[in-house]
């Protein structure tokens, strides 16, 4: 009867639609694979020229016999060409994460000493700043990460803690080992490594982000409105890439108010893994 071949008919036009469809993600998910690979061979392409740029510039700069104008270029190229690098990496880890070759080199480390290591290399920023640093950290916090990435974090969130806390500001750091809150709940505690976190809070009296801007905040790209507000420059790029290291690791990192203003940044990441 006709009904039966009107609904054959529509039964291949679904067909027909559903093929077209699956077509359209195929080239979809093709094109993104280009735009990754492309990212990846684009950046890693720039990273030596960059890296002659800067050479040359150093050497250049032991170089007694510069006039002050050649120096103040050469302050210029030297800051400009440090800004790129950093871009550049940024970039590519992006693209690493994206082609999935962002690999984790899991090692025995003492997270205490990372921490103070970190907080050494910044000093001079924060104290350029007049900020306060204060550390709280345990003698030692032996625990299993790839201490590159894990350094990476650290820089990340000291160097937005300085950039975004306004002269004569305070910066906390704190780092323990915490109880893992696991879903057992036979109230037993196993007194096992497996079962513990190690914690390192960063709290800043900086500019803050606006309530209904934290859901964004670990985005590629994102930039809370006080940061463009106060005129303070940045990619958006930071934050993403430490998630996305935490998050390699088991871990997790939230970002809250701080009381009486601030931002407080907490990385909680299994001991022992
Ligand atoms: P960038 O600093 O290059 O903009 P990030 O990815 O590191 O990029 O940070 C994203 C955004 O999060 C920043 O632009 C800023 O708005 C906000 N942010 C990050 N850290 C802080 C902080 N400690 N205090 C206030 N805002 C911050």
């Amino acid at each position: 009867s006709t009904d039966v071949t009107e609904r054959h008919r529509m039964a291949e036009q679904r067909e027909r639609l559903l093929e077209q469809e699956r077509q359209q993600v195929g080239r979809l998910r093709e094109m993104d694979r280009m735009k990754d690979e492309l990212m990846a061979l684009v950046t890693h392409e720039l990273r030596n020229p960059i890296a002659a740029i800067r050479g040359y510039a150093e050497l250049l700069a032991d170089d007694a016999g510069l006039s002050s104008t050649q120096q103040t270029f050469l302050d210029v190229i030297d800051r400009k060409s440090t800004q790129l690098q950093r871009l550049v990496d940024d970039l590519l880890d992006l693209a690493r994460l994206d082609t999935g070759q962002l690999t984790l080199d899991i090692r025995p480390l003492d997270l205490a000493h990372l921490t103070r290591q970190a907080l050494q290399d910044h000093r001079p920023a924060a104290q350029a700043k007049q900020l306060t640093v204060t550390a709280e950290l345990p003698a030692r916090l032996p625990m299993r990460a790839d201490a590159l990435r894990l350094r990476q974090v650290l820089d990340n969130l000291l160097s937005n803690a300085i950039k975004y806390t306004p002269s004569g500001g305070a910066i906390t750091v704190t780092a323990g080992l915490a109880a893992r809150r696991d879903d057992d709940s036979d109230g037993q505690d196993e007194g096992e490594d497996e079962g513990e976190t190690a914690v390192v809070i960063i709290a800043d009296t900086g500019i803050g982000i606006p309530a209904e801007q934290y859901e964004h905040l670990f985005s590629r790209f994102f930039r809370a409105s006080t940061a463009k507000d106060a005129g303070i420059k940045g990619t958006g790029l930071g934050l993403a890439i430490t998630r996305a290291i935490v998050t390699a690791h088991g871990g997790t990192i939230t970002a809250a108010p701080r009381d009486g203003g601030g931002t407080v940044f907490t990385v909680a990441l299994p001991a022992a893994w």
